[in-house]
């Protein structure tokens, strides 16, 4: 408790202010029900100055929670970096004005098309919010995969398994196909889903469709941690109800080839899958639903066990394999994770054990998926190691992030192995010293000549990396043999200098299968820190950066995310 209250005393006192932006600064939010006596006692205090004993007193309830806010044990521990990645990401995609509005009901129609939102929620409740995040949108599609997991608790999975197939249709999300049994592909398309509904329906005969749908909406309320009120459109259901002549058509075939379970009322099981997809929330809430979902089922924001975790496990699954429409093949390809979008604009993915996400941005492309939806997640799976099969033992990512709690450390620890075995002379361990000095020396010298300064910021550099300072004659020898490649010349030239960088080059990328990413991260590092050393980065040296992070298999995605750091750090000074 001592070290807690330390950490944010400065002559042993603190105040309320202190504590809330720790608190803060870890990603939990002031809404968060873990921390409402916390929270509550801390606005109570106003600018009181808060000795050890009131400290002790006013967490003493929510200990566990503030104890792991303030030592960095959350899901995701260096979150302020976390977030500034995020922000990279979210306004690279910005710009992206690709695709169009859903048209086919005015309301979808006429939804301002410049929105864009983008919010996480961590296995640990740790949140973020960027942009467009508190606007109601119907969730559309994005019932889908809810509606299926309702199912599976209300009927079990033989039950729903009868009447509705788990294979992807590789088909538009509204074909009349089924399955050569007859039955729906899958709980994701249309089909599928409006059995899904009759399922649901079936079980209720005395619930009309809206009291059903209230059902649905107070379990996406539970799921989404109660942070705001889940609503239904009137609107979108009346239009969605006068256009759904295909739905229609697909809920007669339904019911003429295969049958509906307990002969549901054909107009009920439509009403209720139409009703589902008009349920409006914000992005912020379907953030929380999807951490939810990455948590085995239990909210993590009200520790509320909202489903079975077996149930999520075969939600995701069906999320993995056909949540994307007729994309989801592609998408699992590329991004690889469950994820389920609405013609609304929402797109809701999933990283299991670690962080639920969502964004809103009503631009579709031909599939129905949100634009700028999916190319934020292929950036993110650029730069993070997010995708199912990043985390193969043993592996390359091309040094992708991780920025789980497990990986924290490790980063440390494989440098102190790297120093430790330098110092023995380890074969491995001395190639990525050398090549690292190399790359410094040749990144300075690719214009002809190495400089006073340079030089300091090689030896800074490889102190700093290595936890040992080398000697200045040392350093020299070094410089003196990598300049004597070039020609035999005393001081080469500028195309001597680019010729000498391009051999390096080629050595890097002959050298990087037996190199492991932390090797390969190490001289990426150190190249990066000797071109930016005098304070910024130029387009010139960007280049020369992004040509070895290529020979060294490091996705140029991870990259930008480091110049972005560098450039927000250079800010913040
Ligand atoms: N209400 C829409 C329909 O059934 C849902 C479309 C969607 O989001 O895929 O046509």
């Amino acid at each position: 408790m001592r070290m807690l209250f330390e950490s944010v005393t400065t002559n042993g006192v603190t105040d309320a202010d202190r504590i809330m932006e720790r608190i803060a600064t870890s990603g939990l939010d002031r809404t968060d029900l873990r921390l409402r006596t916390t929270i509550e006692r801390l606005a109570e205090c106003g600018d009181r100055p808060i000795d050890f004993e009131t400290f002790a007193e006013l967490v003493g309830p929510e200990l566990r929670m503030i104890s792991r806010s303030f030592q960095r044990q959350l899901a995701i521990p260096d979150w302020e970096e976390f977030y500034s990645d995020i922000q990279t990401i979210y306004r690279n995609v910005a710009p992206d004005r690709g695709g169009k509005n859903a048209d086919y009901i005015p309301i979808l129609r006429d939804a301002n098309p410049e929105r864009w939102g983008v919010a996480v929620c961590t296995v640990d409740g740790q949140r973020m919010r960027l942009g467009d995040v508190d606007v109601y949108h119907s969730i559309q599609s994005v019932s889908k995969p809810l509606n299926y997991a309702h199912a599976l608790v209300l009927e079990g999975a033989d039950f729903i398994h009868r009447f509705v197939g788990t294979e992807p249709s590789g088909r538009p999300f509204n074909a009349l196909d089924m399955l050569p049994d007859m039955r729906p592909f899958n709980p994701c398309v249309n089909a599928g889903a409006i059995m899904t509904a009759g399922i649901i329906a079936s079980g209720s005969p005395d619930q009309d469709a809206r009291e059903i749908t209230q059902d649905v909406m107070n379990l996406w309320s539970r799921l989404s941690g109660k942070i705001g009120e889940v609503r239904y459109s009137e609107e979108t259901m009346l239009s969605e109800r006068a256009t759904a002549h295909t739905n229609f058509a697909i809920a007669y075939l339904l019911q003429g080839r295969k049958g509906l379970p307990r002969d549901v009322d054909l107009h009920k099981m439509l009403d209720l899958y139409l009703a589902c997809c008009s349920i409006e929330m914000t992005t912020e809430m379907l953030a929380v639903a999807a951490a939810t979902l990455a948590n085995g089922g239990v909210c993590p924001i009200t520790g509320e066990e909202v489903l079975p975790t077996e149930v999520v496990k075969k939600t995701l699954a069906v999320m993995q394999s056909a949540g994307m429409y007729d994309n989801a093949g592609s998408f699992t390809l590329e991004v690889g994770l469950p994820a389920k979008s609405g013609v609304a604009g929402a797109v809701l993915v999933v990283v299991p054990n670690l962080m639920g996400f969502a964004t809103f941005s009503p631009r579709l492309d031909d599939y129905g998926n949100s634009v700028r939806g999916v190319a934020f997640c292929r950036e993110l799976v650029d730069r993070f190691t997010f995708h199912i099969y990043d985390n193969l033992s043993g592996g390359h990512t091309g040094c992708k992030r991780d920025p789980r709690a497990s990986q924290h450390d490790r980063k440390e620890r494989d440098l102190s192995e790297l120093r430790w075995a330098v110092a023995y002379g380890d074969r491995y361990a001395t190639k990525v010293r050398d090549l690292m000095l190399d790359c410094m020396i040749d990144v300075c010298l690719a214009d002809g000549e190495i400089k006073e300064d340079e030089i300091t910021t090689i030896s800074t550099t490889y102190a700093e990396i290595m936890g040992q300072p080398t000697s200045r004659q040392e350093l020299e020898r070094w410089i003196d043999s990598r300049r004597s490649k070039n020609d035999g010349r005393e001081s080469p030239n500028e195309e001597q200098g680019e010729a000498a960088y391009s051999q390096l080059l080629a050595v890097l990328a002959r050298e990087r299968s037996s190199l492991d990413d932390n090797g390969r991260e190490v001289i990426l590092e150190s190249a990066f820190r000797v071109a930016c050393s005098d304070g910024s980065i130029e387009e010139e040296e960007r280049v020369k950066l992004r040509a070895i992070a290529r020979a060294l298999g490091i996705s140029e995605g991870v990259l930008e995310l480091e110049i972005a750091r560098f450039q927000r750090r250079l800010l913040q000074r």
